[in-house]
């Protein structure tokens, strides 16, 4: 890809556009930025490349894509952004940071996608690849864009990458050489415009795959049942609901993984720290990459039974008076409350609310009427919610998070458990979900 005096315009100065923008420019790009907020607003890395030659600050405004040979959204640009869809109309090429890192990058690439767990599985597979010797960069949307690591000198002999569907919006080429959709329920539905199209974005991930490279989908999963049939990459299903020919499964207490003329390896449940038949399934999906990558049995055990998890995803926060606390303050969409609700036998004061994101909350009714004794409603979204799952489980509502583990506590007797699993954003309150669980875990300290 030969960008030597190409106009870019890049769009969104967040932690990836402007890691862009500098990649763009050392490329010999003439790299246009803008930004819906004002300049200093833009993230603090900006000031690295303010002064740069090749670096225009644009207007928010049409007038910026004139002459531009690309536009490069960040991740959280909708499409219907009024600078995209201009782009399109004027035939102008809009492609993500993963498509153009992608174009650079000299390191196979493992992609991560799905509604939930992502993060869980991207950094267990990047562990487990590190613990058997290979030399592994863990990054896109956990935090690392891709676009910075395409810019250094890539000695490592895997990249597990996590991709959301935003960046999968805008892809041309980007060819993982094995991708893996762990599941797809309803979130991003105001950025997408509807489940099907969501639905539609998170298979891209399979659409440049060719028969050298490996799909791994969730065959437990009703939105994945005819997905086989649209992939050319071979397929290696994983269920945690039953036994597969070939594949990867849960059979009693073991996952085991079955593949034509090899013996059947099995993997004991018993080494796995993670809360959930979630988690299960995020093992599973991570052990079939792992073993494709030439990792021994032997090898995958020990850097899976040293995974602890990751901090606010059904995080034990303390207990009082034999109450025990949960922080899945992560859990921002329905799929993750109904998985963390499923996680517990004991009866859960759930605590369910915050910036809503049009979220299907009635699809949550039989697993609260199966696991929750009541639920607390707090924050901007909690009379949408009430309105959704008026049914027979106890409600209360809150205005603020601190009311409701307050309340929660007051109602809460031994042996019950309050989780945090909001299914909202956090915004209304916190600046996002990691200070969302924070405060949880403080209040909680504190009762
Ligand atoms: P992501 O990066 O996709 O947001 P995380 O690993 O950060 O995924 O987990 C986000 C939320 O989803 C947490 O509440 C976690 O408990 C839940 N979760 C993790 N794995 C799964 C899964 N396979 N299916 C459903 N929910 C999951």
């Amino acid at each position: 890809m030969n960008l030597t005096g190409k106009k870019i315009v890049v769009i969104g100065m967040g932690k990836t556009g402007i890691a862009t923008a500098r990649f763009l420019g050392k490329q010999g790009a003439k790299v246009a930025v803008t930004d819906e907020q004002p300049i200093d607003k833009w993230g603090g890395e900006f000031e690295q490349i303010a002064k740069e030659k090749w670096l225009e600050i644009g207007s928010y405004n049409i007038r910026i894509l004139t002459g531009a040979c690309i536009v490069v959204p960040s991740p959280g640009v909708p499409p219907h952004n009024v600078l995209l869809v201009e782009a399109q109309k004027r035939n102008i090429p809009v492609i993500s940071e993963i498509e153009i890192a992608y174009r650079f990058l000299k390191v196979p690439v493992i992609a991560v996608t799905g509604t939930n767990g992502k993060t869980t599985t991207t950094t267990l597979l990047g562990e487990i690849l590190k613990g058997s010797g290979k030399k592994t960069f863990v990054g896109g949307n956990i935090g690392n864009p891709l676009i910075e690591y395409a810019e250094g000198s890539q000695k490592d002999d895997f990249i597990v990458a996590e991709i959301s569907s935003f960046q999968l919006q805008w892809i041309e080429k980007f060819r993982p050489f094995i991708a893996m959709l762990l599941n797809i329920t309803c979130d991003h539905i105001n950025y997408h415009g509807s489940f099907s199209e969501y639905r539609r974005i998170k298979t891209r991930i399979f659409a440049n795959q060719t028969k050298a490279d490996l799909a791994i989908i969730n065959a437990a999963d009703p939105e994945q049942e005819d997905i086989a049939s649209i992939i050319n990459a071979r397929v290696i299903k994983f269920s945690s609901k039953r036994v597969l020919q070939k594949g990867i499964f849960i059979k009693k207490n073991n996952i085991g993984l079955r593949m034509p003329g090899k013996n059947e390896e099995q993997y004991p449940l018993s080494i796995i720290n993670l809360p959930g038949l979630h988690n299960m399934e995020n093992v599973m999906a991570a052990i079939m990459a792992a073993r494709f990558c030439g990792c021994s049995q032997e090898n995958i055990i020990a850097a899976v039974a040293a995974f602890r998890g990751l901090p606010h995803r059904i995080e034990f926060a303390g207990e009082k008076n034999s109450v025990k606390f949960y922080d899945d303050s992560k859990g921002t969409n329905v799929g993750s409350v109904a998985r963390a609700l499923e996680t517990f036998t004991q009866p859960v004061i759930l605590l369910l609310g915050g910036r809503d994101k049009d979220g299907d909350f009635e699809t949550l009714k039989p697993m609260l009427a199966a696991k929750a004794k009541k639920v607390i409603l707090f924050g901007e979204a909690r009379d949408r919610i009430a309105s959704l799952i008026d049914g027979h489980t106890p409600m209360l509502k809150k205005t603020k998070l601190r009311e409701a583990i307050e309340s929660a506590y007051k109602e809460a007797q031994s042996g019950d458990v309050i989780l945090l699993s909001p299914g909202c954003a956090s915004f209304d309150e916190f600046a996002n979900y990691k200070e969302r669980g924070i405060f949880f875990k403080d209040v909680v300290r504190n009762l």
